[in-house]
């Protein structure tokens, strides 16, 4: 037999599934719900001007291709840690926030993964919500970790289970591991309140957790940087001293440069001075150090203050535009007469929304209405436009009566 014979036929990824049977369909107006990347009003794909131009200042400075340290382009993390903590952060001021570049967010998530396997005091296990992004599981499996879930989404309201969530945490052995989706919870576009998010921290201190937050979607939410990173913030004024998993994929549109940082809140400066240590002996040998090219566009963005002004305002617009469309989806569909609430749609943030729908209802959708999204019900409100959500909705109401 030759050498792999016996290396078994793994699954599709469910999302490359999608792409494939989307690409087949001849029909002109299909629909693609499925990629959970941003689209401008004409379903293209968009490259923020902010990036352009950070991108031509960066080429005019004809910088070397060295490599950078362990830890990355050291303007971008410091820029990076900023954003995310915010300008009144304590452990920032006082120096004891760990920070690295990453290979984005799942970069991040796997730094985190591997330096809480091998670091922390307590169980080594992670508790994930239920549902959660579906890479969770396996980055944090994969980095060793044990991984558990709480309850997060109530099917009956197409909401937050916030009673159930809570009692979830309660239930924790004491000193769990516990990751929240700061904001744009994937992939339901359920968040709990500001109210909410007070409790939860609460429940998490009260059982000396260690909460690990996964911030993808920052400023995408809301429009608002400050405002989607509130729950960090909060945790971090409570005396939390959580770590933290950074993306700007989305809120930069750098999907494919991969720029992302994974940071530690420390409880001294000491502290962060070991853990760094830590972090470059963990990397090293993972990927030795990250690419520079999409950090020194993000650290340009973030550190030229006129750069900074105009990318705030385009990730603003395209938080707008998501919100836009759910309000139109939501507007269509009661117009066409649905007797299903539609609320939902609009209560939820984020690049997603959970519809409700079943996986027949998802599969008629794409079969009959050439409509591709996952099988859970998932939709990339990204995908919708003005231009095709007038038949977006037809196909929902037809399936859905
Ligand atoms: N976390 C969540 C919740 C996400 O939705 C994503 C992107 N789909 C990521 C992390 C990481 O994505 P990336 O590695 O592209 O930054």
């Amino acid at each position: 037999a030759s050498v792999w014979s016996t290396v078994p036929q793994g699954p599709p990824d469910a999302i490359l599934g999608i792409t494939e049977a989307f690409k087949k369909d001849s029909n002109s107006e299909k629909i693609n719900l499925g990629v959970g990347a941003y689209r401008d009003d004409k379903g293209k794909p968009y490259v923020l001007p902010s990036v352009k131009q950070a991108e031509q200042k960066v080429m005019q400075q004809n910088l070397d291709k060295e490599y950078a340290g362990i830890t990355g382009v050291p303007d971008f993390t410091k820029a990076a840690a900023l954003l995310a903590y915010g300008p009144n952060s304590a452990p920032l001021k006082e120096g004891r926030v760990a920070i690295t570049q990453s290979i984005s967010g799942t970069g991040a998530l796997r730094i985190g993964g591997a330096f809480l396997q091998r670091f922390y005091p307590g169980a080594k296990a992670i508790y994930i919500p239920t549902p959660s992004w579906a890479n969770h599981k396996a980055v944090f499996l994969d980095s060793g970790l044990e991984v558990k879930q709480y309850r997060y989404y109530d099917k009956s309201t197409i909401g937050l289970d916030f009673d159930g969530m809570v009692a979830d945490i309660k239930a924790m052995p004491k000193g769990s591991i516990i990751l929240l989706h700061a904001c744009a919870h994937n992939p339901t576009g359920v968040d709990p309140t500001e109210e909410q998010w007070k409790k939860i921290s609460d429940a998490v201190k009260e059982g000396e957790h260690y909460p690990f937050f996964d911030m993808a979607y920052q400023g995408f939410a809301s429009g608002d940087t400050d405002k989607d990173a509130f729950a960090l913030r909060y945790f971090v004024e409570q005396g939390h001293t959580p770590c933290l998993a950074q993306s700007f994929a989305k809120n930069m549109g750098l999907y494919g440069e991969r720029v992302g940082a994974f940071s530690i809140v420390t409880a001294t400066k000491e502290e962060k001075v070991k853990v760094d240590s830590q972090v470059k002996i963990l990397v090293r040998p993972l990927y030795s150090n990250p690419p520079v090219h999409g950090a020194r566009i993000a650290s340009t963005i973030l550190n030229d203050a006129e750069l900074n002004k105009q990318w705030l305002g385009e990730v603003k617009d395209m938080a707008e535009r998501i919100i836009k469309m759910r309000a139109l989806l939501k507007e269509n569909l009661e117009k066409l007469g649905s007797k299903r609430a539609w609320n939902h749609i609009t209560d939820q943030i984020g690049m997603f929304a959970y519809t409700g729908l079943t996986a027949e209802q998802m599969t008629k959708l794409a079969e009959e209405h050439s409509v591709y999204a996952t099988k859970d019900g998932r939709i990339s409100v990204a995908g919708i436009t003005s231009g095709n959500v007038g038949r977006l909705a037809e196909a929902i109401y037809k399936i859905t009566g």
